[in-house]
């Protein structure tokens, strides 16, 4: 990367044309920050020069308070795979909430829920939570309580939520176990650290891509990852909680991959807060309550009624194995016709990505692995998301592009141009 990037006069340029096609936006962004810090309560959806507010979605698309229309390809970082509209979830939901907002026993849709989960993705028990976060802590600390260990290996540039966050190695904000952090993609390297502290090591946890960059697991990686950490005794926990979009059963499952525990999140619920964690019986049975040394695991809102209910439908009629695997046919696609594009400019540029989930970087060589994302661009980068962001695109700053169910081919073929045309206006910054 050079010192002084060619393109930071012009993002100020786009920051300062930015702002001022969007004074609504502003004036929301200004009366947010006097109660939300920085104005949001999502440190992702922070950028310059202030993020917009968004004030309705129809199937693939958002509408700003400025009444700007995108097309929608951040997909609310994959939770938003249904789009903006589908009425099958808020059938079901208000159905369901008519009959009981808030139950302090079981629901039969938690249960319905739970079979779906099970039998989708070849498990035998699942316990939800209310975010991906909470599945991955709950995985963890099972895997510390079975085992008897107290360490856990992560890996540098993965992403297990807002207290396992690893994009610059382990950080005082992550919650406070004893970590080891790994070069994703790695094998040997990450070998040599379960050697070294196998008899101390509870879990490894490793995303089948990276879900900030895009960056996938090799196979060979992801399955000698799996074998050195069950010879050690740990854990192996895949988290899916974006990658169960990918295929039938999932991204590790596409590699050939078992995990012990598998945790999920993001579109299970259509929308809806939702975690899951999940595996076999000898492991989930821990929180079996009627053992008296049972684990506990509380959550008011573990099986609150609106999220057990979308995800009923989501599993069983909108998000069905077949519409996964074609989504993923479809993101590749995407992929192959973005990289068309790229090649077209001569801008350091490249994309990664698996299926529905790709990533533009700022970057000639491809990343494959969490510290090659560290040498991106931050100007091109954001110039990008800007250029796009005035021409009706939608897409997350850090350059990556989710897919959802309800991107048309027209969506597609907009983004597609307004991408030449962007990568046309910022050639001429060179
Ligand atoms: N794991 C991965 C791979 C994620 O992408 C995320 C969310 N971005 C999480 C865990 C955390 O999920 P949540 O935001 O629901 O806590």
């Amino acid at each position: 990367m050079p010192t002084e990037s060619a393109f930071v006069a012009v993002v100020e340029r786009m920051r300062r044309d930015t702002a001022d096609r969007n004074p609504a936006s502003r004036a929301e962004h200004q009366r947010a920050r006097a109660v939300l810090p920085g104005g949001t309560t999502r440190t992702i959806l922070h950028h310059e020069p202030f993020p917009l507010t968004f004030v309705s979605g129809d199937a693939g698309t958002l509408t700003d308070a400025d009444g700007h229309t995108y097309v929608d390809l951040v997909g609310d970082y994959t939770a938003g795979l249904l789009g903006h509209s589908d009425k099958r979830v808020h059938a079901a939901v208000a159905e369901a909430l008519s009959n009981n907002t808030s139950v302090g026993g079981v629901h039969p849709n938690e249960i319905r829920f739970a079979e779906l989960v099970c039998s989708r993705f070849g498990h035998q028990r699942v316990r939800f939570t209310n975010s991906g976060t909470e599945a991955n802590l709950m995985a963890i600390t099972l895997s510390r309580i079975v085992t008897g260990r107290s360490m856990i290996m992560v890996m540098y540039g993965g992403y297990h939520g807002g207290v396992f966050y690893y994009s610059h190695g382990n950080a005082p904000w992550n919650a406070p176990f004893p970590t080891i952090v790994a070069p994703y993609n790695d094998l040997d390297a990450c070998e040599e650290l379960i050697n070294e502290y196998g008899p101390d090591l509870a879990a490894v946890i490793v995303e089948p891509m990276l879900g900030s960059g895009c960056v996938p697991a090799d196979a060979r990686f992801l399955s000698g990852l799996a074998n050195a950490a069950q010879r050690a005794g740990a854990i192996f926990i895949t988290d899916e909680v974006m990658t169960s979009r990918h295929g039938a059963r999932g991204l590790a499952d596409l590699l050939g991959v078992r995990p012990d525990i598998a945790t999920f999140g993001k579109y299970f619920a259509g929308g809806f807060s939702i975690g899951a964690f999940a595996g076999r019986a000898e492991l989930l049975d821990r929180f079996d309550a009627r053992n008296p040394d049972a684990i506990p695991h509380a959550g008011t809102f573990n099986n609150n009624v609106a999220t057990m209910s979308a995800g009923c439908v989501v599993l069983s009629e909108i998000f069905t194995s077949d519409a996964a695997i074609t989504l993923t046919a479809r993101g590749e696609e995407l992929r192959a016709r973005i990289d068309d594009v790229l090649h077209q400019h001569k801008l350091p540029l490249s994309i990664t990505g698996f299926g529905s989930m790709n990533a533009v970087h700022a970057l000639a060589r491809r990343p494959t692995n969490g510290k090659d994302l560290l040498d991106r661009d931050p100007a091109l980068q954001e110039a990008l998301f800007l250029a796009l962001l005035s021409r009706g695109v939608y897409t997350a700053p850090r350059g990556t592009l989710n897919l959802g169910l309800a991107v048309t081919e027209w969506d597609l073929d907009h983004y597609l141009i307004a991408l030449d045309e962007s990568l046309g206006e910022l050639s001429e910054a060179m």
